[in-house]
């Protein structure tokens, strides 16, 4: 991943000219319409207008769900295009969407939770994932790639980027959180007990699905730096600015003609 114009970029964007993707940074505003914008001294519709237009589409092109911690995936047609660009009235709940249309730019957002865009470089298939716990551990991420594999994907030809997200430096949990919710085996070694209390690497569980799904481990992009602490970037952290106070970032990918 590399800075490239003001996002976060995956290795594998120039793979297809065509391909729009990317994380973005503070500095474009909040652009997750359940959050208020308090930091760029515009509103989130007008943060939202203002990367159409830096990314050179119409606002229209973007689809953006409603994002509520679920697994559930939405398959976006042409119908669904223009669906929660600048306002929630008119968004359909979800926290992952895959596409195989062309000029849809597919965005969800994030604030520590994790969030993943997908790229199917033979298929020109494409999804997005905002994997907060609850869609982790509902299996939002092997959900969303087999929508992609029942439109047509091969496992092999599937790149995937994981941004910025909390890691287990910073997201100190309950141990009923993990007794309760994330007791398999297949969790355990992202648990870290500290003297203060224990903590969780949700970052790290989203690579190892990604990887178990059969996803090639050269083709993933981990940005692997903590969204809440890291030095590089003063991330919006939900954990760090505050349930009432926090902002959003967004991932976005597109294929456009
Ligand atoms: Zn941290």
């Amino acid at each position: 991943m590399f800075l490239q114009d003001d996002f976060f970029v995956p290795f594998w964007k120039d793979k297809n000219s065509k391909l729009i993707c990317g994380f973005t940074l503070p500095a474009s505003g909040n652009l997750a319409l359940t959050r208020k914008s308090l930091t760029s001294g515009k509103t989130t519709d007008q943060n939202r207008l203002d990367l159409s237009k830096k990314l050179n589409i119409d606002y229209n092109c973007m689809f953006s769900p409603h994002q509520t911690h679920s697994d559930i995936v939405i398959d976006v047609d042409e119908q669904k295009k223009g669906m929660g660009a600048l306002n929630l009235s008119n968004a359909l709940d979800g926290d992952a969407c895959v596409t195989d249309k062309k000029n849809i730019l597919l965005l969800v957002t994030w604030a520590d939770c994790v969030p993943v865009i997908l790229f199917d470089e033979k298929n020109s298939i494409i999804g997005a994932i905002h994997s907060g716990w609850r869609g982790t551990v509902s299996d939002i991420i092997e959900k969303t790639i087999r929508t992609m594999q029942n439109k047509g994907s091969k496992i092999q030809n599937i790149y995937a980027s994981i941004g910025p997200a909390i890691r287990n430096c910073c997201y100190k949990v309950g141990n009923e959180f993990k007794t309760t919710h994330f007791s398999d085996n297949f969790y355990n070694e992202f648990f870290h007990q500290k003297e203060d209390g224990l903590y969780f690497d949700i970052a790290g569980v989203v690579y190892k699905k990604i990887l178990s799904a059969g996803i090639k481990d050269e083709n993933v992009d981990f940005y692997g730096k903590c969204n809440c602490c890291s030095k590089e970037v003063d991330f919006f952290s939900c954990r760090k600015d505050g349930k009432d106070n926090f902002e959003g970032q967004a991932a976005f990918i597109g294929i456009f003609d």
